[in-house]
């Protein structure tokens, strides 16, 4: 079907190349989602007859990079942009699913290798949702809906899983998770067979790839849409294999602090204010349960003892351990907590402090604790500038703001 929608021109050169080599390329996935609801996408996932190998000859051994094991796909680097191209799949055969992991008894349909090369059709079929499964041609503006229901679900605002939505959990559990992120980023509703087939099997989600988890909350972190993505998993049981001790929490004043800390930045960094870091965020989340744990309440925070600096470490690792974050962002996200209470009066500071390397998200952090408590955020940036490089928050009083 011929349809219009506004690509980026990069994406197009992008695909024209490939298509003038000889090989079929089209977008796919999040980005024509996006576009179809009238939204910017984050980024463009490419999808191509070429192998892995051909896309390298096309663009090239330096710009061109083939990265995964279990999904091999090539790191394109282009007008200054970095895509992931993958060739079309067709469904694993069995022989690639199931056994064993690291002496791990693990369920029948777990697809552990996902590597043989199909047509384009194949490749929509073996994706998760119908959302999720539209092919656009942006040199000539097809849009291909193998599914033929991926358009109207769009519209519709319907997650619903491809073929048997139980065995494509069983498949790759982290597909719940992904299920969910849409309902709670898009407001989309789980078609009825898809969300019985999520209930039954919200357990397997223990049998995905640890690995693959991190990522997913390294994801959810760094978007602005992670506390719609945290309730959605609370609201269908999610969480408890998730994030457990953020679940337990849930409904405190603590959790309901740390959540709307984490809405406020979220909102700053949808305005484009804040980068999207993911200790920034990590140290929202843990900020009220640090307090709690040095017998605060929401917004009290803590005095700066040895007592409280242990605090920090055993909040962060209690909320975010179950799924392995990397040291280098707990690092950071206990030095932006630890500096919370030295941003109390900016005439008794050290200079250094200015300098210092999480300086400019631990001052975020205290903006963002100003808005969430409805003081005066433009008052607090004068207080303390930001480092000269950085663009600072806006001024205003806000607080729980929806995007
Ligand atoms: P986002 O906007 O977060 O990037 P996305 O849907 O593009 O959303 P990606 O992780 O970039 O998510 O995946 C690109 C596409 O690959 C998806 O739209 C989907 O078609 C397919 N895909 C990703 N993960 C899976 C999976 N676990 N099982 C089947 N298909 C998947
Ligand atoms: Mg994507």
């Amino acid at each position: 079907m011929k349809h219009e929608l506004p690509v980026e021109s990069r994406v197009i050169s992008l695909i024209r190349q490939l298509q003038e080599a000889g090989f079929e390329a089209y977008i796919v996935g999040g980005a024509i989602r996006d576009l179809l609801l009238g939204r910017t996408p984050k980024d463009y996932d490419v999808s191509t007859s070429a192998t892995p190998e051909e896309v390298r000859s096309v663009f090239g051994r330096r710009s061109a990079r083939i990265i995964g094991k279990r999904f091999r796909l090539v790191h394109v680097q282009f007008g200054g942009e970095l895509f992931e191209v993958s060739t079309f799949r067709q469904a694993p055969d069995a022989s690639a699913s199931g056994s064993r992991r690291h002496g791990e008894e693990l369920p029948e349909h777990l697809i552990l290798s996902d590597n043989s090369f199909g047509t384009a059709e194949e490749d929509a079929w073996r994706r998760d949702f119908t959302v999720n499964a539209l092919f656009y041609d942006p040199v000539r503006s097809e849009l291909i809906d193998f599914t033929g229901q991926g358009i109207d679900d769009i519209r519709n605002q319907v997650v619903r899983a491809i073929g048997k939505p139980q065995l494509r959990f069983e498949e790759d559990p982290v597909r719940m998770l992904r299920a969910l992120k849409l309902v709670g980023q898009y407001d989309f509703a789980l078609d009825a067979a898809t969300e019985n087939a999520l209930f039954a099997a919200l357990p397997l989600i223990r049998h995905a790839a640890p690995s693959r988890l991190s990522l997913e909350l390294e994801k959810i972190l760094s978007s602005s849409y992670g506390d719609r993505h945290l309730q959605a998993f609370h609201d269908y049981g999610l969480l408890e294999y998730f994030l457990p001790e953020l679940e337990h929490a849930w409904g405190t004043p603590a959790a309901e602090y740390a959540l709307n800390l984490l809405n406020e930045r979220n909102c700053r960094v949808a305005e484009g204010l804040y980068r999207n870091s993911i200790s920034l965020a990590m140290a929202t989340v843990a900020l009220p349960f640090v307090e709690l744990e040095c017998d605060r309440g929401p917004g009290e925070l803590w005095e700066d003892n040895p007592v409280a600096s242990a605090a920090i470490r055993v909040v962060l690792d209690r909320i975010f351990l179950p799924q392995t974050m990397m040291n280098r962002m707990t690092e950071s996200a206990v030095r932006v907590l630890s500096l919370q209470t030295q941003l109390i009066d900016p005439e008794t500071v050290e200079d250094s402090l200015f300098e210092s390397k999480s300086y400019a998200h631990a001052r975020e952090l205290l903006l963002i604790r100003t808005a969430v408590a409805e003081e005066d955020v433009a008052e607090a940036e004068r207080l303390w500038p930001a480092a000269a490089r950085r663009r600072g928050g806006r001024s205003g009083r806000r607080r729980s703001r929806r995007r």
